[in-house]
């Protein structure tokens, strides 16, 4: 069986990897979950959607060939990495996933570490703040449950809907981010508070170095369960692992 990658992207690790994956010729299939009007083009050919959960993406396994899975989704996309995880398990596929170490705090952070996204809405409780929303589109209506505050939401692409927040601003802006541009980005808006998950990694660490730096606290969303798969921590280590797992003989 001949070697097919398929990569679950949408992270700027995913991306990395797959201009390595292009630079040596390997036969690859970028997959992106079609969450975002213009997504990053990418050096690899390119699928966008859902599969329709595991079962989907076990028949795209065998239906396309794929003989290695790397799972390089962001840490809180953790239904695709379930889905993976069981379908490679059903398809016998090898399966690795890139991924980075939680962010941990260090002197000067004023961090407030909640489970999840309820928690995050139950610790905005009291008056009326301005909030860095650093969280994507798909949560933000959850913090109409604390209307009393303006937020700040940073999103990729302008939303088709107006956000159910009473009071709130847009930002329309695509990472990876620099501290200056956040700090800048936080003074204009008076930003009191930020929101974010414990994404890890550089491409979106800029906004807790820029809260750092102007003293501001930081009400930070713990990861979700992730599976229990091999892991691996840069785009040279798919390579290596690829390497040292030769094409699955699935009999199909
Ligand atoms: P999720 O909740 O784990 O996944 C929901 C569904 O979206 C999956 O069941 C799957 O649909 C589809 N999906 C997700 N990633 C996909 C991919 N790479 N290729 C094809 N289908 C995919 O995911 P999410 O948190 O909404 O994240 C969606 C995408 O945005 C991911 O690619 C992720 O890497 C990226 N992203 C997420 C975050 C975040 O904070 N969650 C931040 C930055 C980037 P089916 O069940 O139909 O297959």
């Amino acid at each position: 069986m001949t070697q097919h990658l398929l990569i679950l992207g949408g992270t700027t690790e995913a991306s990395a990897l797959a201009k390595l994956v292009a630079s040596r010729g390997l036969q690859a299939t970028f997959s992106y979950a079609g969450r975002v009007a213009n997504p990053k083009v990418q050096p690899l050919p390119t699928r966008e959607g859902g599969f329709g959960g595991s079962d989907g993406l076990a028949q795209y396994i065998r239906d396309q060939n794929i003989s290695h899975v790397i799972d390089a989704t962001h840490p809180f996309a953790a239904q695709m990495s379930w889905n993976a995880f069981e379908a490679c398990r059903a398809t016998g596929v090898n399966l690795t996933a890139l991924t980075r170490p939680a962010w941990q705090p260090v002197v000067g952070d004023r961090w407030q570490v909640v489970p999840d996204m309820a928690g995050a809405v139950t610790a905005l409780r009291g008056p009326a703040k301005r909030v860095m929303l650093a969280l994507g589109r798909l949560h933000m209506n959850e913090f109409a449950l604390q209307p009393q505050h303006h937020y700040v939401l940073r999103l990729v692409d302008a939303p088709d809907v107006p956000p159910a927040l009473p009071n709130h601003s847009v930002v329309v802006a695509r990472g990876p981010f620099d501290v200056a541009g956040d700090t800048a980005l936080f003074q204009k808006h008076n930003v009191d508070v930020v929101v974010c998950k414990n994404a890890g990694g550089t491409g979106a660490a800029a906004k807790i170095e820029a809260a750092r730096a102007l003293n501001l606290p930081v009400i930070m969303i713990d990861r979700p369960k992730l599976p229990e798969r091999p892991e691996v921590a840069t785009p040279d280590a798919v390579l290596d692992w690829v390497a040292a797992h030769p094409s699955t003989d699935r009999g199909v």
